[in-house]
């Protein structure tokens, strides 16, 4: 089940962030107040800062949005089908004025934990649309507004 947690802290990312990618490696993490303690076979214990890896988290999805297809709603234009090829699935990216909102899981769980979302559908449909961040898009928004 994904919690407010371990959907930051999770052994998938520690294995990200410190390379680890062989599955025979065993890793298991420990969530303390400030840091994650990764403890893995052959190796030293290692701390890692939480803020890595809330930027883990970003840049994580950010790179796997690289690998969408976009395509922006025929009859609506703030709407967007994002394809994932090897998947083979699609979800719904619709860009508001202060979010844009998916309908996939992974928004879903950071919608509830956070209030806020940013998943890889919601970073390829900024990307489409020719945003860097989601900073850049909510200052082009204010500044159509005013
Ligand atoms: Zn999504």
């Amino acid at each position: 089940m994904v919690t407010a947690t371990n959907i930051l802290y999770s052994v998938a990312a520690a294995r990200r962030i410190l390379g680890i990618y062989y599955p025979e490696i065993k890793v298991s993490i420990q969530v303390w107040a400030k840091v994650v303690l990764v403890i893995s076979d052959g190796r030293r214990p290692r701390f890692i800062s939480k803020k890595v890896f809330h930027q883990h988290f970003v840049d994580w999805r950010k790179e796997q949005a690289k690998a969408l297809v976009v395509q922006r709603h025929h009859l609506l234009h703030s709407s967007f089908n994002v394809v994932n090829p090897k998947k083979d699935s699609m979800y719904r990216v619709v860009a508001c004025k202060d979010a844009l909102h998916c309908e996939c899981e992974d928004y879903k769980n950071q919608i509830g934990f956070w209030g806020k979302a940013m998943c890889k559908h919601s970073f390829a449909a900024l990307d489409f649309i020719g945003y860097r961040s989601f900073a850049d898009y909510l200052a082009a928004q204010q500044v159509a507004a005013a």
